[in-house]
């Protein structure tokens, strides 16, 4: 059975035990997930129409028809610029359903339907699909991988970037050019935030220009078969500054003690609890600003999140990332950041490039 079958078939499982007897996806992740074709995020309306029963139906522009696979698992219907597509989906649905529709939905959409179909009473499509999504099956785990060794590809490039007397735009430039020469279809972020600016986790790249004594937080990712990577690495321009050293080894004994906890079984707080544990007994508690890592996939950031109160048990396929990190402000930021999946017995790192700081 193809992985879209199988997602299909548990997809409808879960709906039969919810009570739910239709499902509408639209723009995001879900409607690929399920059947590998992305809507474009357009005021022109697709959507996929599972249900009621064994039915479903892709509505799509005519114009948009061209994009779609032949091996669509949904019976295509096209709709042309005179037609109201919303007639369209209500006629397929008929009145009195108890439906899950995509979260990213335009609102317009939802609520042209709701006129049409006063009866109908609609939950968020995550009470049917994040507990599929959060368990990756093979075929997302090898794109996970894949998508994993290409950012790592870049991470052991960085000796190769310029940065003293350059900005963090133009070093952002470079990485969004790497990655992409990696393999990454889209880049989605490149975060390079130097000196004081690294005290600031989402700084966004600016005109500063880097200098020797500086260090630098290097946050990027991109898409390849639609799944993201993500990784942070740090580099220093000539010498690091004072105490530099020091909280980047405390940061990656955090990572580390944080990975040792990653099997089936345990909480996602506790894999947050043993990172913040480390970062703590070294008196930088107060420090570490942020959660330690978050699910990845389809989406860059999406359950299952590490973090505390998280009493959510890991299991064989979740994937996420663990990046602690340490931020002084006005001197400097580190943060280490890889991304795991939870294997039967234990953890796979899917980032395997050096953790240590790069002296460039
Ligand atoms: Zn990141
Ligand atoms: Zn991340």
């Amino acid at each position: 059975m193809s992985p879209f079958a199988d997602r299909m078939q548990r997809a409808r499982a879960v709906m039969a035990e919810e009570g739910i007897t239709v499902m509408l996806l639209s723009i995001g992740p879900e409607l690929p997930y399920l059947i590998g074709y992305e809507a474009m995020d357009t005021e022109r309306l697709t959507m996929l129409v599972m249900g009621p029963g064994d039915s479903a139906h892709l509505i799509i522009p005519e114009l948009e028809a061209p994009r779609v696979a032949t091996q669509s698992p949904a019976d295509v219907i096209t709709w042309t610029e005179t037609d109201d597509p919303l007639d369209v989906v209500a006629g397929i649905i008929g009145d009195g359903q108890r439906m899950a529709i995509g979260d990213r939905t335009r609102s317009r959409f939802l609520l042209g339907l709701q006129e049409r179909l006063p009866r109908a009473s609609f939950v968020s499509s995550s009470a049917v699909l994040d507990g599929l999504r959060v368990c990756k099956d093979r075929t997302e785990i090898e794109a996970l991988r894949a998508v994993a060794r290409a950012a790592d590809r870049v991470a052991e490039r960085l000796g190769e970037i310029t940065f003293a007397g350059r900005t963090e735009s133009e070093v952002a430039a470079d990485l969004a050019a790497m990655l992409r020469h990696e393999g990454h279809e889209t880049v989605e972020f490149t975060i390079v935030a130097s000196g004081p600016n690294g005290a600031s986790p989402h700084h966004e790249p600016g005109l500063r220009e880097m200098q020797l004594g500086d260090a630098v937080v290097l946050d990027f990712g991109g898409r390849l078969h639609r799944y993201c990577s993500d990784i942070t690495r740090n580099v220093v321009v000539g010498d690091p500054p004072d105490g530099y050293a020091e909280v980047h080894r405390i940061v990656a004994e955090a990572h580390a003690a944080a990975v040792a906890t990653v099997r089936p079984g345990v909480q996602a707080q506790a894999v947050d609890r043993a990172a913040r544990d480390v970062i703590q007994q070294a008196g930088l508690g107060d420090r570490f600003i942020h959660r330690t890592g978050h699910g990845i996939g389809l989406e860059g950031h999406e359950p299952p999140y590490i973090v505390a109160g998280n009493e959510t048990r890991l299991e064989p396929g979740m994937a996420f990332s663990i990046e602690p990190g340490v931020y002084l402000p006005e001197r400097f930021g580190v943060r280490i950041e890889d991304i795991v999946v939870v294997t039967d017995s234990g953890v796979e790192l899917l980032n395997t490039s050096p953790r240590e700081y790069l002296v460039v």
